[in-house]
């Protein structure tokens, strides 16, 4: 049985009927081989690009719906539970979109909203090597020249570089002025200087591209500028307000897949002449993941209704929500591995793959142990 949310409007029921849809009958039926091979997975993007599933947050006047983050969320839910990978590439043309959104220009809006509707893919390029939690210490340089500015630096972690068209790239402007020396520029996977890859050989996600990416004396017009110099890291983290909900949405997705999984295999599976679901301890144990589960989801979809009304504790709320969920997924995922024994540890069942790929939900958008003091910089601010 899946446990359904009463709460949820006809509409938002609706979207999730839809997308659960498209990802039993798409993205479900590749998944394994996503994360056997690595490829980037061409057939899920295409599938929600088709459905009009991939980008729906895009205001009506660039061509997208308008929809609200829980649409965002249900989305994003229902192909992680099928395919985490495949959950990634939406998920990141989101947050990279956002600081387009927080700048309120309607020319880039425009010209780099727009083509979401089609499927361009966009990539958010903050991280370092030496500027991860610390984001405030980027080192990429962008320097005024003639008509725009001239950027040179390496990003590191990059998620759909490589398949991106689009790079919302994080740039010193200013070296005197610190976090507010920062700036955000929109950076083509075409202009010349710009280059990605390798692909990092990783854990889990592994058909999410995740690459460095270099960029060398790459000229950048001014209309590019995103927000105003030295806005860049307060439109980044404003994104990340929002975006690290459809994380925490992801971590639901992939925890309800491990579930699923798992209770299917201790209702068929006997031992000592039973079917293992008629042992206390794993109907416990079931019990205890259905429970934070279902926490986690209940608290993704409240900090999902602060970020659509943008109110004044969104920023405690997404880092608590996607702290609970990651924590949750990584806690279900492993469960589900021990209940389904000896074959839980091997390729030919799924759980094995959303262990893995649940593990990142607790590092990317955040490290836990940074929302942690997020949520307690929160908690102490009254007193
Ligand atoms: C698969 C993947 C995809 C990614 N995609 C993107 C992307 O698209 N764009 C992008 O910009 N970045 C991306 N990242 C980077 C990601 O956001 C960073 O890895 C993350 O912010 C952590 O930074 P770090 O890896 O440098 O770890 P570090 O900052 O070096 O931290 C290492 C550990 O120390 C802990 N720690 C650090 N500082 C403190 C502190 N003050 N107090 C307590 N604990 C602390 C951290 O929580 C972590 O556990 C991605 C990473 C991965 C793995």
């Amino acid at each position: 049985m899946r446990i359904t949310d009463a709460t949820l409007s006809e509409a938002h029921r609706a979207v999730r009927d839809r997308v659960r849809k498209v990802a039993e009958a798409v993205i479900a039926p590749n998944a394994a081989a996503v994360d056997a091979t690595g490829e980037f997975p061409v057939a899920s993007h295409r599938a929600l690009v088709a459905e009009g599933l991939y980008a729906p947050h895009v205001p009506e006047e660039y061509g997208g719906d308008g929809a609200d983050t829980l649409t965002s969320c249900l989305i994003v839910e229902e192909v992680a539970r099928v395919c985490a990978s495949s959950s990634l590439t939406p998920n990141v043309t989101r947050l990279a979109s956002l600081p387009l959104l927080l700048s309120g220009s309607a020319e880039l809006g425009e010209r780099y909203l727009r083509p979401l509707r089609d499927g361009a893919i966009l990539a958010f390029a903050l991280s370092e090597q030496d500027a991860g939690s610390d984001a405030a210490s980027v080192r990429t340089r962008a320097v005024r020249v003639d008509g725009g500015y001239r950027i040179d630096g390496d990003k590191r972690w990059i998620t759909n570089a490589g398949v991106a068209d689009y790079y919302l790239v994080a740039a010193v402007t200013d070296p005197d002025a610190g976090a507010h020396g920062v700036s955000m520029f929109v950076v083509h996977s075409t202009d010349e200087g710009v280059s990605a890859g390798p692909d990092e050989d990783k854990l889990g996600m592994r058909g999410s591209p995740t690459c460095p990416v270099h960029l060398r004396g790459v000229h950048v017009p001014a209309d590019r500028l995103v927000g105003a110099e030295g806005e860049g890291l307060r439109l980044a983290l404003g994104a990340l307000d929002h975006s690290r909900i459809t994380i925490a949405a992801q971590a639901v997705g992939i925890a309800q897949g491990a579930l699923d999984h798992a209770a299917g295999y201790v209702a068929q599976r006997r031992q000592f002449g039973r079917p293992l679901a008629d042992f206390q301890g794993l109907r416990f144990k079931l019990a205890d993941m259905a429970m934070h589960l279902e926490a986690a989801r209940q608290l993704t979809y409240a900090a999902a209704a602060r970020s659509t009304q943008d109110s004044p504790d969104l920023r405690f709320f997404s880092a608590a929500a996607k702290c609970f969920a990651s924590d949750t997924a990584m806690q279900v995922t492993t469960d589900a591995v021990q209940l389904l024994g000896g074959h839980g540890y091997t390729r030919n069942a799924p759980v094995e793959r959303m262990m893995r790929d649940a593990k990142v939900t607790q590092i990317y958008e955040g490290a836990n142990e940074i929302l942690r003091t997020v949520m307690a910089k929160q908690v102490l601010a009254d007193h």
